[in-house]
Parts: C-alpha cells; structure tokens; sequence
C-alpha cells in the first residue's frame, strides 16, 4: 500500500487539472494586464520573476495599478482639437441669434430651421 502511494503521489501532482490551475495562476498577473499598456512588461517580469514570490507579486501589483495613469494622461491630447464652439451654433436667418445646429426651430425666434443646417 505504501508504495502504491509513493508512486501515485507524483502523477497526482502533475495532472493535467492540476498543471492547468497551476499554469493560470502562474500567468494571472499577465492576463490581469492583456489588454493594458503595459502588457509586455508585466508578462516579462511574471514570466522570469514570477517563480520567486516576490518577482508574481510585483507583476501583479503592475498589473493592477498600471492604467489608472494612463487613462488621466490619454483624454488630455483627445479634448485638446475639438472645433466644438464654432460646429455647434450657427445663426438663425431670420432673427440673426446664435442657434444650436441639431434644433429644428430657433429658441429664441421660434422659426423653423432649414435641415440644410445640420
Ligand atoms: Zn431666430
């Protein structure tokens, strides 16, 4: 019975179950991290760290407190071009005030708007 257990041990550590779990756990900081900026750094250090401890510690800690950054750094150069004030209003042909370009009728004459407008 003994050595049936002896010999059985390591194949039971080493099914394909097992292996699988082992395998995700091992590269969940990099899955954490897939569709982030830095992606290859963190596959990078799981990959070659992520055996110690310490090494799939910091991959995932990059993994996780890496974008918030980039997301208040990447709306800056988007909001910085947008024509918006001068797209946005034209005036109404038949007063001469400022109108929104979607409004079907003036808000401050009420005259019908042409849809050419838009
Ligand atoms: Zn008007």
């Amino acid at each position: 019975m003994m050595t049936f257990h002896v010999w059985f041990f390591p194949f039971f550590h080493f099914h394909p179950f097992f292996m699988l779990v082992s395998l995700f756990l091992y590269f969940l900081p990099a899955f954490l991290a897939r569709n982030k900026s830095n992606f290859t750094a963190v596959l990078l250090v799981d990959l070659f760290l992520g055996w110690t401890f310490i090494g799939w510690i910091v991959a995932l800690i990059m993994a996780l407190s890496s974008d918030p950054p980039r997301q208040i750094a990447a709306p800056m150069p988007s909001a910085a071009p947008p024509p918006q004030p001068a797209a946005t209003t034209f005036f109404c042909t038949a007063c001469g005030k400022p109108c929104v370009v979607n409004a079907r009728f003036c808000s401050s004459c009420g005259a019908a708007l042409p849809a050419t407008q838009r």
